[in-house]
Formats: structure tokens, C-alpha cells, sequence
């Protein structure tokens, strides 16, 4: 009994090991990611419901290590926040996704498309955040009114009054705010009507068992109708189905996102895409 104890946690202790290696080997790298050009910025439309039409493009970030392949961003965006690289990385997705919005609109001549990009709880507590998104629409020459900040309700409940002075300045600008995973989070509702905010984002959990079960569309049919009674819009993300987007446009969900759509695209391949595409 003894020995097989020790081998168990010898075991256990293996298998820590090599978890911890590997955080180390993916923190490392995570530091000269930025300068040896390992990101990618992929790009996922979100389309009106009722016309077709793809509004806007979200941002969402790859990472592309050299010898560990394509790593997802939840396996390396909790590293970047604990060691703060997540800052410079934001800035940069910042920077890259409303490059390409601009280019999008000139070249293409999609003068409406807007980019939503995602903020992490690290860059709420960044001192100058309001005055680094100014600088970043600054420089591209993207006007204010085509980026759109994607704010989780865990992170924009940690601290309330914060969170309410940095929507209220970023609003001031011109910037909208979107609430992202709705449903899933800490979130209370009496603080939704202070914050400025203009869309939820329906957790993509809530949609995908829409067509499937009577209690999840009771969800998503609240969800839908809080919105509306706030005067805020509604995406839908995570559709990847027919019976999904039937569910969705009878209940009047006016934007939706997901596989069923499109993938999230690399920059060259969702030119392409926006190239072919004419509304109506
Ligand atoms: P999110 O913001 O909720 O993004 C939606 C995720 O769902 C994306 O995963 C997207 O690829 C995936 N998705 C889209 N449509 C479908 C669908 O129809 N079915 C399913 N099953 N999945 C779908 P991804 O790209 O792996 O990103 C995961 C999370 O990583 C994001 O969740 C976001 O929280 C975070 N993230 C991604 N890029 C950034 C970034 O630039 N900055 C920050 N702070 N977080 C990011
Ligand atoms: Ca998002
Ligand atoms: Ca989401
Ligand atoms: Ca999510």
C-alpha cells in the first residue's frame, strides 16, 4: 500500500511537472511573441438578422508559436494577464484590427463596417486605457463610431464605480460597448442601466441548446427582452445551425455570429470574403 502510494504521487507529481513546464515554456515564449510577429489577428462577421448584411468584423486573437503550433487564446490570454504582457498585446490587436477596419472601409468601399475588439480585465485597471484607445483611433484615422469594445460582466462587475467612469468616457468619444458572455457571469442587473453599454452579447452556451430545449429559449427569451426594454441591441453568438437562426429571428434577435455564418477568418481570407460578398 505504501509503495503504490508513493508511486501515485510520484505520478501526480509528474504530471504537475510537466504542466508546469509547460507554463513555463509558453510564458517564455509569450515575451518575444510581440517582436517575432507570432500574432495574428482573425476576424469573425456578425450579420443582421433580418437583412443579411455583415455589420461588423470581431477581432480575435492567434497565436502561432514556432514549434508548439497554433496555441488558443484561452490557453495563453490567462498567461498574459497574470504577467501583464497583456497589455502591449491588447494594444497591438488594438491598433491591428482598426488598421484593417479602415482598410476594409476605403478599399472596399464598406463605409459602415465596424470592428469589435475584446478587453481583458488587466486593461480595465490600466490607468490611461480611455487615453490609449484615443490614440490608437488617432493614429489609423478610424473614426470613433466603428470600434466597438467587448467587455465581459465578470470584468466590468470587479469594480463598479471604475468600470462606470471608464464606459462613461469611452461613450463620451463615440466608442460602443458591448457586454460579451452574457448569462454566464456575476452580473447584476440594476447596475446594467448605469453602465454605458449598448449591446449584450448572448453567451453562445445559451444558443447552442436553443433548438433543442424549451428552457434555454426561456433564457435567451429574457435575455432578448431585457435588452430590448434597455434600448440595447442583442448579438447572438455561437450559431451554428439553421434551427438556431430561426429560433433567433423569431425571437428578434437582431445581430448574430458564428460557424453557421463564417469562421473566424485570417486578414487575407476575410477580404476575400467581404470582397465577394454584396448585400442583397
Ligand atoms: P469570445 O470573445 O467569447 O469569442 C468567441 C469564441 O467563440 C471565439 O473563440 C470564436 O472563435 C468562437 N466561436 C465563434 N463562433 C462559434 C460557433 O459557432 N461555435 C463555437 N463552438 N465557437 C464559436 P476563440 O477565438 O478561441 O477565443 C476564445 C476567447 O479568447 C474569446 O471568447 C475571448 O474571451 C478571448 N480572446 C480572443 N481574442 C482576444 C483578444 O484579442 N483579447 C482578449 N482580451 N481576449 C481575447
Ligand atoms: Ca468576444
Ligand atoms: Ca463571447
Ligand atoms: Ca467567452
Amino acid at each position: 500500500v505504501k509503495l503504490q502510494g508513493r508511486n501515485n504521487y510520484k505520478v501526480y507529481q509528474a504530471a504537475i511537472n510537466s504542466q508546469a513546464t509547460e507554463l513555463f515554456i509558453l510564458e517564455n515564449s509569450l515575451y518575444n511573441a510581440l517582436e517575432r510577429q507570432e500574432f495574428k489577428v482573425y476576424y469573425q462577421p456578425q450579420v443582421n438578422s433580418s437583412t443579411g448584411e455583415i455589420t461588423k468584423m470581431e477581432a480575435l486573437l492567434r497565436w502561432q508559436h514556432p514549434e508548439l503550433g497554433l496555441i488558443p487564446p484561452a490557453t495563453f490570454i490567462p498567461i498574459a494577464e497574470e504577467t501583464g504582457l497583456i497589455l502591449p498585446i491588447s494594444e497591438w490587436v488594438l491598433k491591428t484590427a482598426c488598421l484593417q477596419n479602415k482598410a476594409w472601409q476605403q478599399t472596399l468601399n464598406l463605409s459602415s463596417l465596424s470592428v469589435a475588439v475584446n478587453f481583458s480585465g488587466r486593461q480595465f485597471q490600466q490607468p490611461n486605457l480611455v487615453g490609449i484607445v484615443e490614440q490608437v483611433l488617432c493614429e489609423t484615422k478610424l473614426a470613433h463610431r466603428y470600434l466597438e469594445l467587448e467587455i465581459t460582466e465578470t470584468v466590468a462587475m470587479q469594480d463598479v464605480e471604475l468600470t462606470q467612469k471608464i464606459l462613461r468616457q469611452l461613450d463620451e468619444m463615440g466608442v460602443t460597448i458591448s457586454i460579451d458572455d452574457f448569462g454566464t457571469g456575476y452580473s447584476s442587473l440594476s447596475y446594467l442601466k448605469d453602465f454605458s453599454i449598448h449591446a449584450l452579447k448572448i453567451d453562445q452556451s445559451f444558443v447552442q441548446d436553443l433548438a433543442n430545449k424549451d428552457h434555454q429559449t426561456a433564457i435567451t427569451t429574457a435575455i432578448i427582452s431585457l435588452a430590448h426594454g434597455l434600448n440595447l441591441s442583442v448579438v447572438a453568438e455561437g450559431v451554428e445551425t439553421q434551427e438556431q437562426l430561426n429560433a433567433l429571428r423569431i425571437l428578434q434577435c437582431e445581430i448574430m455570429q458564428g460557424y453557421f455564418f463564417s469562421h473566424p477568418l485570417s486578414a487575407e481570407e476575410a477580404t476575400r470574403m467581404l470582397t465577394a460578398y454584396q448585400p442583397h
